[in-house]
């Protein structure tokens, strides 16, 4: 994603104490899961909750080796549907692009509000995502995940 002209803050991703602290709960919840935080999955959280923005599958794998050397690519994409199903991160389909979770706890429907101008994409409660789920028990259907995303311009890049 391009850097815009608009005048705003950059994106907040993780750093220092509040990273280790995150990494910690994310490792807690693998756990309390049956799962395993391995490293892979691990570093990709990582990567993610520095990032505090969308990002893409190949941008990852370019960053992902700790000693500066890309990763495999399935590697990175199995650590990324690990973390999706565990609801960690989630998928954003239009962007093609994986964010980190910002909600904590609970297997959420997620909603985002994504700027196409600088970017910026912030996860809101989605709109009564008990009607999606009601909907579906009528007719058996399983969901698996709902996402919704709003497409626009951020505070910042509509003034
Ligand atoms: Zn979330
Ligand atoms: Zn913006
Ligand atoms: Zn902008």
């Amino acid at each position: 994603m391009a850097e815009c002209e608009h005048d705003h803050d950059g994106p907040e991703g993780l750093s220092g104490h509040h990273l280790s602290h995150a990494l910690h709960d994310a490792e807690d919840r693998c756990v309390r899961a049956g799962e395993r935080m391995t490293q892979p999955r691990r570093r990709a959280l990582e990567l993610l909750l520095e990032a505090g923005k969308p990002m893409k599958a190949y941008d990852l794998i370019e960053i992902f080796g700790e000693d500066g050397r890309p990763a495999k690519p399935p590697t990175v994409y199995r650590a990324l549907d690990f973390l999706a199903k565990l609801g960690l991160a989630h998928r954003i389909e239009s962007l093609n692009a994986y964010v980190a979770c910002e909600m904590g706890e609970r297997n959420h429907a997620a909603a985002f509000l994504i700027c196409d101008c600088c970017g910026a994409t912030e996860e809101v409660e989605p709109f009564a995502p008990e009607k999606v789920q009601a909907a579906a028990s009528k007719s058996g259907y399983i969901i698996e995940a709902v996402t919704v995303e709003a497409h626009g311009r951020c505070g910042a890049c509509a003034s």
